[in-house]
């Protein structure tokens, strides 16, 4: 195997060890652990062996992203430095804007380590190949120099028979017939790079204890054209208390749509039956999901044939969320909490408030009022994500208060949802204004202060009127749903500039 590291340097020097402590304290340590006590002795065998094969998921981003790494880590003494490119699958900073943090190395390759490091857009415009847009090639040059696009299951031919050698032995071990199944569906799609019959039977996979994402799957390391996908893979084991809550609540969706506080014309379409969502608790992340900050939900997959055919899946994971309460969430509010509510700050409250957001997404409005066949998402264009998002939030919790008042959710009481929210929108007014999700929780802080729901103290706390928060709440839903029922641009952009 060629492996191309993109820049050529003279060793690093080492640097003060602070500065990569620093670094790496950015990041917190937590361990992933799950109940296995529902598996059998043979699933939990199976289990085993798909770490063997994430493993080698990781081994292959590694080559995407960067190259060769041992010839990388070979330059790197620093320990701390190491421990910081390990996490970010180089020496480059994902934390920040993909900056070198180890001497000698200038900016990472647009387009990594898919295409070669000499080629320009221009080039590869000009080159006359079938394949060479593929989510599942990797370009190199021959030894005319020309472009040439060559499959993963040929570039990565060895890694490949080893991944799928193991899977077929996991295949084999696991109880759940379904997941036997997609298994071996995934087997043929890696041996031949086509995933879609693999999809959709993961998308029927419905019973499993356990679940394994893994492949080539979303295609952000490729930040030149977007078009290569990169390998990694989640193990996942399933919470079934917590999945067998969330079909409950799925079959009240058509009751809490026709209750919501607005006028019959916006809310008279039947919420999405499609939303296929379950609890895990993840127990390793390998290769692109591995790589710098991680993910607390999947929706999978991503190609178009099979949400027109079967929808997607939505997974929440739910210990990752509580390292992030934890470790980010609870910090957050001893800062930025008034002292008398933080003990409002629950992370049952963060978990449901994270959950409802993501059932919401099914339900409300998705075609304009009187307008046949436009959508809400085409009459709001650019304003539509991040109005989606902040109709999310707020109709997450107007849900979970409705779940409340008629007994469904008993534990906690709603002012911990309605603090917990206010600290999960500092926290999250970090992803920044060019995140939909930032401009979300951004509107909804200005749409509190107004309103009164929050207040802000001297000493810099906020404190949440419990009486006030909920009428913003009602109202916030109102002002949303019309906006998208009207497919009302203006006052979208209005609303969020
Ligand atoms: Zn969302």
């Amino acid at each position: 195997m060629v492996l191309l590291s993109s820049c050529k340097q003279k060793p690093a020097v080492e640097e003060t060890e602070s500065r990569y402590a620093e670094l790496v304290n950015k990041f917190a340590e937590v361990s992933l652990e799950a109940d296995l006590t529902h598996l059998s002795a043979n699933d939990i065998e199976a289990v085993k062996i798909l770490f063997e094969v994430a493993d080698i998921m990781n081994e292959l981003f590694w080559i995407q992203a960067y190259g060769d790494k041992e010839e990388l880590m070979s330059k790197i003494t620093d320990e701390q430095a190491r421990r910081y490119a390990m996490i970010h699958y180089g020496p480059w900073d994902r934390l920040n804007n993909m900056e070198p943090f180890v001497e000698g190395f200038g900016a990472k390759n647009a387009g990594a380590n898919f295409y070669p490091s000499d080629m320009t857009k221009e080039e590869f415009e000009a080159w006359d190949s079938p394949n060479k847009s593929s989510l599942y090639t990797m370009i190199r040059r021959n030894d005319e120099g020309q472009l040439v696009a060559i499959w993963y299951k040929d570039f990565f031919a060895a890694q490949i028979t080893k991944a799928t050698e193991l899977m077929k032995k996991a295949a084999e071990l696991a109880t759940d017939e379904g997941f036997k199944h997609y298994m071996n569906k995934r087997i043929e799609a890696m041996l031949t790079d086509d995933y879609l019959e693999s999809d959709m039977a993961w998308m029927d996979m419905k019973t499993s204890p356990i679940d394994f994402i893994v492949g080539p799957i979303e295609n952000y390391e490729d930040r030149l054209f977007g078009y290569k996908a990169a390998y990694e893979a989640f193990i996942l084991i399933k919470d079934i208390e917590w999945s067998q809550k969330l079909e409950r609540y799925a079959t009240l969706l058509a009751d809490l749509q026709r209750g919501l506080p607005v006028e019959p014309k916006y809310k008279s379409e039947i919420p999405g039956a499609d939303s296929d969502m379950n609890v895990y608790q993840v127990i390793y992340y390998a290769g692109d999901c591995n790589a710098g900050s991680k993910t607390i939900a999947i929706n999978l997959p991503n190609d178009e044939r099979v949400h027109t055919s079967k929808g997607s899946r939505k997974l929440q994971l739910k210990n990752a969320m509580q390292a992030k309460f934890d470790k980010i969430l609870v910090p957050i509010s001893e800062l930025l909490i008034a002292e008398e509510q933080r003990q409002y700050i629950k992370f049952d409250a963060f978990f449901e408030n994270v959950m409802f957001h993501e059932v919401t997404h099914g339900m409300g409005i998705k075609n304009v009022v009187g307008k046949k066949g436009t959508t809400v998402r085409n009459a709001l264009k650019e304003a539509y994500s991040p109005i989606e998002e902040a109709k999310a939030d707020i109709m997450g919790l107007y849900l979970v208060s409705k779940l409340r008042e008629n007994g469904e959710i008993t534990e906690g009481e709603l002012m911990d949802n309605f603090v917990t929210f206010v600290a999960g929108i500092f926290r999250s007014v970090r992803f920044g204004a060019s995140s939909s999700h930032g401009k979300a929780n951004m509107m909804r802080f200005n749409y509190f202060m107004e309103k009164g729901a929050i207040e802000r103290r001297e000493d810099g706390t906020y404190f949440v009127n419990y009486d006030k928060m909920y009428d913003a709440m009602i109202s916030s839903v109102q002002q949303i749903l019309i906006i998208q029922g009207d497919g009302n641009y203006d006052t979208a952009v209005k609303l969020i500039e």
